[in-house]
């Protein structure tokens, strides 16, 4: 028996990880005791707003939506980026407390940058400061794979998951879902108890034609179809599968009128000499250097002073409820844009749509939340929560204790589950 098993084993995975982007980190297997639990799966479509399904009515996500449980919107964390959110839904913390505080930031401590395109910093341990869920798991004996999720390819407090993939942004959907459905095969001790997946296309779409575009409606539809596709090929295995689908933040149609420059000729050389400047867009961050020529405090001034369509903050005194004040990861000072304006200290090529602002001001930038299993209610709905109370609910429905500090509640999210 245990021979076979084992041959089942070397099988499945030998035809999903004839690429070298597929990884085994561990020969762990699930315990008897563990192998009694449920699966979670966790796909996240990359910059599907909260109202969406509603706007294109793909098919299959509307009856998933309508037959499950779902909230109203899902809230990310400031700022409405993907890795931030990634991190924030796979840790149950805010950026400040997991320290992926944009897709791109600088680290004083570490004198680094950090770059979603950069493959040495994303596979970094030292930035990410908070447990992801899949750590979590594979603590306390339950095997995890990520098809794909940011953090997912550093080791986090000296763990990766089992099975994991090096980010490729052009893998095909079907690669993807056959891989998904080849982990849910395996023999029980080699099972995934947690599974993640991963789609760009919609984020994709929406910034280079817009939210209202023809164009994120396919990607939506071809989105969908490859959900479906997984759901029905999973349904035959009759296993107790709990999908997750969330995204991480949503989109706003861009305007180009809608630029200011934060600073003229001048002031932009003033700052240069004595700052880091890192972002452009809806925020962006100003480092100190080792030997500034200038006061921050002034200096803050003579740029507010000007400021139309944007603010710049002491990094200790940014807006109170976006929680972005306390990681020295954000920039001493910061330049937050009021909704839909981008701002830099030059003007680049805008994008037809964008995300990044305050998930306080309007819904453009609220995410979804769709949840269907066994351990989930069917047709029901609660009123928006935060992206960082995923977190426990995961770890309720897979019963595993969280005994480190979290930022999120599952005060709001239990309510879906049965
Ligand atoms: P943005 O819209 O700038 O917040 O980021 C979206 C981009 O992040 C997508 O186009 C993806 O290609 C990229 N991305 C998503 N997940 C990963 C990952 N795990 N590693 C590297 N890049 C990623
Ligand atoms: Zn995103
Ligand atoms: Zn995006």
């Amino acid at each position: 028996m245990k021979f076979i098993n084992f041959l089942a084993i070397l099988l499945t995975l030998a035809s999903c990880s004839t690429s070298k982007n597929y990884h085994t980190s561990n020969n762990r297997s699930n315990s008897l005791e563990t192998q009694k639990k449920p699966y979670v799966l966790l796909i996240s479509i990359d910059g599907y707003r909260w109202d969406y399904t509603d706007k294109y009515g793909p098919k299959f996500l509307k009856q998933f939506k309508e037959s499950g449980a779902s909230v109203k919107s899902l809230r990310p964390s400031y700022p409405t980026k993907t890795f931030p959110n990634h991190l924030s839904l796979a840790t149950g913390s805010y950026p400040v407390n997991h320290g992926i505080v944009g897709n791109s930031f600088y680290a004083p401590t570490m004198r680094e940058e950090y770059s979603l395109r950069n493959r040495e910093a994303v596979t970094d341990s030292r930035f990410y400061l908070a447990k992801p869920i899949w750590v979590l798991a594979e603590e306390q004996s339950l095997l995890t794979a990520t098809y794909f999720w940011p953090g997912s390819e550093s080791e986090i407090d000296g763990l990766l998951p089992s099975y994991y993939l090096t980010y490729n942004h052009s893998t095909p959907h079907e690669d993807r879902i056959n891989t998904v459905l080849k982990w849910y095969k395996l023999p029980e001790d080699k099972r995934p108890h947690l599974a993640t997946l991963y789609f760009s296309d919609v984020d994709s779409a929406g910034h280079k034609y817009g939210p209202n575009s023809n164009e994120v409606k396919n990607a939506i539809f071809k989105v969908d179809q490859s959900i479906e596709k997984l759901n029905t090929e999973l349904s035959k295995l009759n296993l107790p599968i709990n999908i997750i689908i969330v995204s991480d933040h949503g989109m706003a149609e861009v305007d180009p009128k809608k630029f200011e420059l934060i600073a003229s000729n001048e002031l932009k050389e003033e700052i240069e000499l004595s700052y880091k400047v890192i972002g452009s867009g809806p925020i962006v961050h100003f480092y100190m250097n080792d030997n500034p020529q200038t006061n921050t405090t002034s200096l803050l001034e003579r740029i507010n002073r000007n400021a139309d369509h944007f603010k710049c903050y002491d990094k200790a005194s940014t807006p109170k409820k976006l929680n972005f004040r306390d990681s020295d990861r954000i920039g001493d000072f910061v330049c937050i844009a009021n909704r839909d304006w981008s701002i830099g200290l030059t003007k680049g090529s805008l994008p037809k749509g964008n995300h990044g602002w305050s998930q306080y001001e309007g819904m453009d930038m609220h995410s979804i939340l769709y949840a269907k299993g066994p351990n989930f209610k069917d047709s029901f709905q609660i009123k928006t929560i935060n992206n960082i109370d995923l977190y426990p609910m995961i770890a309720k429905l897979l019963d595993l204790k969280i005994n480190h500090t979290i930022d999120g509640t599952i005060k709001y999210s239990k309510e879906l589950l049965k």
